[in-house]
Formats: C-alpha cells, structure tokens, sequence
C-alpha cells in the first residue's frame, strides 16, 4: 500500500528497481499507469518507511498484494511467505517462459498466486513486450 513518501524517495526507490516492477518486472515505460512504492510490510504489520521495507511495484501488483505478506497454498498446505524483493532474488524464484512467470519456488508459487501474476491480459501484455524484445 502506498503513502506519500518524499519524491526523493520514491526517485532511490524507483532507480534502484531500474523503473521495473520488483514482482512482475514490467518496465513502468510499458505501462499506462503510474507505478507505486509498495510498503513490502505494511503499517498494519509493523512496517516503516525505510528503504529496505519499500519495493517499486506496478498498481496490479501493488493493488493485489496489498497488506499481505504471505498466503495459504493448498498444494502444500501451509502457510507460505510471498517473495521479498530486499531479501529474496527473482530469478531463485520465478523463470519466465513464453511470457508466463513460473514458480521455481514455494514463494514463487505463493507470490504469483496472490499478486495474480499471470492473469490473462497480464500475460498477453508481456507476450506482446516480449515479441518486441521488451521483456524481460
Ligand atoms: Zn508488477
């Protein structure tokens, strides 16, 4: 969830994320919507609003992961941590093929679940950047 932080904030953010989603990794130039600061853990869960608790996210990303920090995954019936892009490194999680994100983990699966990663016009955007070497 996004509060306003200072532009000199949300610039470090942005820059360090190079200006791609930390989830979805969708450049925010290939967007029509603005990209937003994500709180990785929220106000409500203890969250500040340091660097390290702040990740740049694209609004579907963003709106779907919300305050969550994890979720239940039936397959393995627990309880599972969604990734953390200040501790967890992408590609140990996730592979993509044909534009599709894939889970190379439990917290690949978790976070792709819960941030709806491979909704259907999400995938055919990333299709479509991806023929024009856009993406990833
Ligand atoms: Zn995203």
């Amino acid at each position: 969830m996004s509060r306003r932080l200072p532009d000199s904030v949300r610039q470090f953010v942005a820059e360090r994320a190079a200006h791609r989603c930390e989830y979805c990794r969708v450049h925010q130039e290939y967007l029509f919507l603005p990209f937003q600061i994500d709180h990785i853990a929220s106000l409500k869960h203890g969250g500040g609003d340091e660097p390290e608790n702040l990740a740049y996210a694209c609004p579907h990303c963003n709106q779907f992961k919300g305050t969550d920090l994890s979720t239940f995954l039936e397959s393995y019936q627990d309880i599972v941590a969604l990734f953390n892009p200040r501790i967890h490194i992408w590609v140990e999680h996730f592979l993509v093929d044909h534009g599709e994100i894939l889970p190379k983990s439990r917290i690949g699966e978790a976070t792709i679940k819960t941030l709806h990663l491979n909704d259907p016009e999400r995938l055919i955007h990333r299709r479509l950047l991806m023929e024009d070497g856009l993406y990833p």
